[in-house]
């Protein structure tokens, strides 16, 4: 009799925490470790690197990404509250950092805390080429990407006991998993890099978030051109464990028609009214008066 109670708790806990599906994809993910777990832990890990990190403020660069941060902010919300993902818009708590580094890199933790790293802005030098970045590290953050990572990490070193790790709390377990996932000073920056699987999902999800935040998607396709040209010798996050460039580029393309027809909004046109959705080219408005763009 108790094991058959026993049993039915673990089914329960399995329910529980055991499984999730990805907003935008639809994919379904092994969720071991609780959302708040993964919040608390990444916020720590956030902090103590923004404590040694040099964060670049007040320059026209800095405020570029806080103005391309919170458009995509903006419109990972509105596809949040209108896609049954309301309940998940209060984990978001956006913070958008340019940070002095020399790697071609950029990220986004669990919780909205955007990074980018002055070393990528040479590939990015308009507002679309910066959606693209920061589009796609936000898709991780909204696919959970990390929580399923440390999932992995919990199942994978602690095998049987993930159960209790993942009903523990603070368990020793998940902590040892955030370390890991984080991995703060280690080779590739901040965070260890993600899978395939992860990069593709984030590159689709991001081509949607800029879209809806205003941004000509095409601009994935030549800003990943000019990375795979320009960061050989390097292996950023956003450049890791790839599939190949060319194989990216080609899902991207593939994606790109549905994509821009059923989610981009060109922004509307200050003075003149244009018709035609012209790729935007570097129209740099430094001086635009601020005003809540509602889309
Ligand atoms: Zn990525």
């Amino acid at each position: 009799m108790k094991k058959i109670t026993y049993a039915l708790a673990l089914l329960a806990a399995v329910a529980l925490v055991g499984c999730s599906t990805v907003a935008m994809t639809g994919r379904k993910q092994l969720m071991l470790v609780s959302n708040s777990e993964v919040l608390s832990s990444s916020l720590t890990q956030y902090q103590s690197y923004m404590k040694s990190a040099k964060p670049v403020v007040g320059t026209a660069q800095a405020e570029q990404v806080v103005r391309v941060g919170k458009k995509i902010a903006a419109a990972t919300e509105s596809y949040l509250r209108a896609n049954g993902g309301a309940d998940q818009l209060s984990d978001f708590s956006w913070e958008f950092n340019l940070v002095q580094d020399n790697s071609a890199n950029a990220f986004c933790m669990p919780g909205g805390k955007i990074v980018v790293y002055t070393g990528i802005l040479p590939f990015a030098s308009t507002d679309s080429e910066l959606a693209v970045i920061l589009g796609h590290e936000v898709a991780h953050a909204v696919a959970k990407h990390s929580n399923e990572r440390m999932s992995q990490q919990v199942a994978a070193q602690y095998g049987g006991a993930i159960l209790g790790a993942a009903l523990g709390g603070q368990s020793q377990a998940v902590q040892a998993a955030a370390a890991q996932v984080y991995g703060l000073g280690a080779q590739y920056g901040v965070m260890l890099p993600f899978s395939r699987k992860h990069e593709s999902e984030a590159d689709y999800m991001g081509l949607i978030l800029m879209s809806m935040a205003g941004y000509e998607p095409g601009t994935a396709v030549t800003f990943w051109q000019k990375m795979s040209a320009g960061t050989q010798k390097t292996t950023p996050e956003i450049m890791s464990t790839h599939p190949s460039d060319a194989t990216r580029i080609a899902d991207i393309q593939k994606e790109l028609p549905k994509i821009r027809a059923k989610y981009y909004v060109a922004p509307a046109p200050t003075a003149t009214t244009t018709t035609a959705a012209k790729k935007t080219t570097t129209t740099k408005k430094t001086t635009t008066k601020k005003k809540t763009s509602k889309k």
